[in-house]
């Protein structure tokens, strides 16, 4: 069953994903060539404390971390690690936090030093395809036509869209009905309405669509070992409309004052 959420709802979910849009601003402040996921880890830890939120993945489904730290050819829910970034690297940081019982998640892929061109357009890609996922989360449409947008648009580049993990409902628990998934069909799924409140977030990657979970039964790889990007919103259909709750802006102008 799908839960609607009220205008108040809607709005505590919006502080609590704009905790995250905060957390994910002060990780674009240090990442970079030689700093290391667990580093990463505690900073986001402190800083979604520091806000009076916790955070929201450690402990879900027994998860060790507050960040899931994805690089290169891992997808998503890699755990963060010890091993230091390098130039040309690209880590893709998801980050949850919960602020008055409601979740926010969303995540970001970072480039570090310099990126191969082709690398850094799997990016752009991906970063499209999740705003044009979200422009279909309007009344009127349905689920399938969020999904059929981002697959259109990736496929157009000759990448593979993931089909083993999808966007979500959001709201007192992470993971709600209904499923959001990056492929689709226009006009099927579920009917889109008011007060849905989900997580969009495309993961594509470079080549096959296929991907491998690691034997520390977390990390999702891609089965070829090619580069994989993704990038997370939390939306509200308000007055029939997609709202995004969170926001890039923390991260970007991080980014824009280091470069
Ligand atoms: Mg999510
Ligand atoms: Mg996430």
């Amino acid at each position: 069953m799908i839960k609607y959420k009220t205008a108040e709802e809607i709005e505590i979910m919006r502080e609590a994903a704009l905790v995250v849009s905060r957390t994910l601003g002060e990780i674009a402040k240090v990442i970079g060539p030689g700093v290391t996921g667990k580093e990463l880890d505690i900073l986001a830890e402190d800083y979604i404390r520091s806000q009076g939120a916790v955070p929201g993945f450690k402990g879900l489904y027994d998860c060790p971390s507050t960040v899931l730290v994805s690089v290169n050819d891992q997808v998503v829910h890699g755990l963060p690690s010890d091993i230091p970034f390098k130039e040309g690297d690209v880590v893709s940081v998801d980050c949850g936090a919960v602020w008055k019982e409601y979740y926010g998640d969303h995540a970001y892929t970072f480039q570090i030093g310099e990126v191969k061109p082709e690398v850094k357009q799997l990016l752009k890609v991906t970063l499209e395809c999740l705003y044009l996922g979200i422009e279909e989360a309007k009344a009127g449409n349905r689920i399938g036509d969020i999904g059929f947008a981002i697959q259109q648009h990736a496929e157009k580049h000759g990448y593979g869209v993931v089909r083993d993990l999808v966007g979500h409902g959001l709201g007192r628990t992470l993971h709600e009905e209904p499923q959001v998934p990056n492929y689709g069909r226009r006009g099927r799924g579920k009917k889109i309405q008011d007060g849905l409140t989900i997580a969009i977030e495309p993961m594509i990657n470079m080549g096959t669509e296929k991907v491998v979970q690691l034997d520390d039964n977390w990390t999702i790889v891609t089965e070829d070992g090619m580069p994989s990007a993704h990038f997370e919103h939390d939306i509200a259909v308000v007055n029939g409309k997609p709202e995004i709750l969170s926001t890039f802006q923390y991260v970007e102008e991080a980014l824009a004052n280091k470069s």
